[in-house]
């Protein structure tokens, strides 16, 4: 953010890379890449296994590289791709990811994949000097410090596609850097909001997948419903405009309008609304500074009847309240909290756990590793790996 240029290129044709094309974020933005083809040259695509999605995109979107998640799916994508699209060079794994995020004819990095894995490739693009419109927000809640370094040495730039960050820029454009007071990140509160707490035990996967007003990936899905995603949105927020802990605050705003708020040093405030619709702020980071015309659905005023805005119980969500404790105690724990969190949620989708357990496995992690302060890229890898194995290895009650 600190190297955000008030005059970016993003009338010229330019190279893209979608990191986790086939998912929610990666597919919208091929939707807008739909509606603008002159501005786009889409030059690399990825997915971990959906290789038919990516083959179909390939043959739409004639990208030079893509990378899949294994080498077993390059060969399922090179037999999908016999034939026309046959020449595109396939590449694997977290290198594949690094190589096509720093690809000379890439212009932008499209950050989309889930979870840390999109931390290396987004160091190796900002170090590339790429503009990286970053939806991946699991990489700033691990790496954020390591990302603001290689923004500070480097000439990459980074662009928030997380709605309520996307809203908070949008209010920043053109207030001087001292005058902001506090954010107001804005929550839905996840299906779940006026459900008791005391049924939470008893919560299905399907009824934690079902969200009232936003269409996305599983995890964060059920990020959502445990409000997890908020409190890694709260550590997002911290980076991406370098803010203190007590200048986040989240609010539960169940309409989803306004995607988040700020506060200046001479009490205005200002909000950025719409309809709830990702490919705004996807769009929004890829023509930053302009806003080009598009058909996304508009607000109708008239039959908003009101906009509710309520603090989030603390008691009943424990996973935010994790997130602003390991965003205090800094340098591994929120590496922790980010791995434990994965591998929970991981496991609640495999009905090996209940929702419950979720911040259970969370809390039991960070209580029982250590903090490191400082840390290199080897040592978050290192408290990442160790997260994940005492979460996949922590007996916890089945569900009913
Ligand atoms: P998704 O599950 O729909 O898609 C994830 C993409 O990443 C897929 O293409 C998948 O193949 C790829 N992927 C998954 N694991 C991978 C791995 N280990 N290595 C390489 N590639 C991998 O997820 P999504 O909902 O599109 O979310 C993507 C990111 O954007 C997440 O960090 C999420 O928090 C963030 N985000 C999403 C939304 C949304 O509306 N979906 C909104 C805001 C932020
Ligand atoms: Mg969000």
């Amino acid at each position: 953010m600190q190297r955000l240029s008030q005059n970016g290129a993003a009338d010229a044709t330019r190279g893209l890379a979608i990191l986790g094309a086939t998912g929610s974020v990666g597919t919208q933005t091929l939707d807008v890449v739909r509606l603008f083809p002159d501005r786009f040259d889409v030059q690399a695509l990825t997915c971990d296994s959906n290789v038919e999605l990516l083959a179909d995109q390939v043959r739409e979107f004639r990208p030079a590289c893509v990378a899949v998640g294994a080498p077993e799916r390059a060969e399922v994508l090179k037999r999908e791709l016999s034939g026309a699209a046959s020449e595109v060079d396939i590449r694997v794994g977290t290198e594949g990811l690094c190589a096509v995020a720093s690809r000379s004819d890439v212009d932008v990095v499209m950050g989309a994949v889930v979870g840390f894995a999109g931390l290396r490739p987004v160091l190796e693009a900002l170090r590339a000097d790429k503009q990286v419109a970053l939806a991946n927000k699991e990489t700033l809640v691990v790496g954020g410090a390591l990302v603001t370094q290689a923004l500070e040495e480097g000439g990459g730039q980074l662009l928030p596609v997380d709605s309520e960050h996307s809203a908070i820029f949008q209010c920043m454009a053109g207030e001087a850097e001292r005058s902001v007071e506090d954010v107001v990140l804005t929550a839905s509160g996840g299906p779940f909001w006026d459900r008791p707490a005391e049924t939470f035990p008893d919560v299905t996967v399907k009824e934690a997948l079902d969200h009232p007003n936003w269409s996305m990936g599983p995890k964060i899905t059920i990020d959502s419903a445990t409000m997890m995603n908020k409190g890694l949105e709260v550590i997002e927020a911290k980076w991406l405009f370098d803010l203190n802990v007590d200048q986040i605050e989240v609010l539960v705003h169940p309409q989803s309008i306004v995607h988040s708020m700020v506060s200046f040093a001479d009490g205005a405030v200002k909000a950025q609304l719409g309809v709830p619709d990702m490919k705004v702020p996807i769009q929004y980071a890829l023509s930053f500074p302009a806003r080009w015309p598009a058909p996304h659905e508009r607000l109708d005023w008239g039959a908003l009847s009101r906009l509710d805005f309520e603090r989030p119980d603390p008691q009943k969500f424990p996973c935010l309240r994790l997130a602003y404790e390991a965003l205090q105690a800094g340098g591994t724990a929120p590496a922790v909290l980010n791995a434990a969190n994965e591998v929970a949620v991981e496991r609640f989708l495999n009905e090996e756990i209940g929702f419950t357990d979720i911040p259970r496995a969370v809390e039991t992690a960070l209580e029982r590793l250590p903090v490191h302060s400082d840390p290199g890229l080897e040592v978050l890898v290192d408290a990442d790996r160790e997260a994940r194995h005492l979460v996949k290895e922590l007996a916890l009650p089945t569900p009913n």
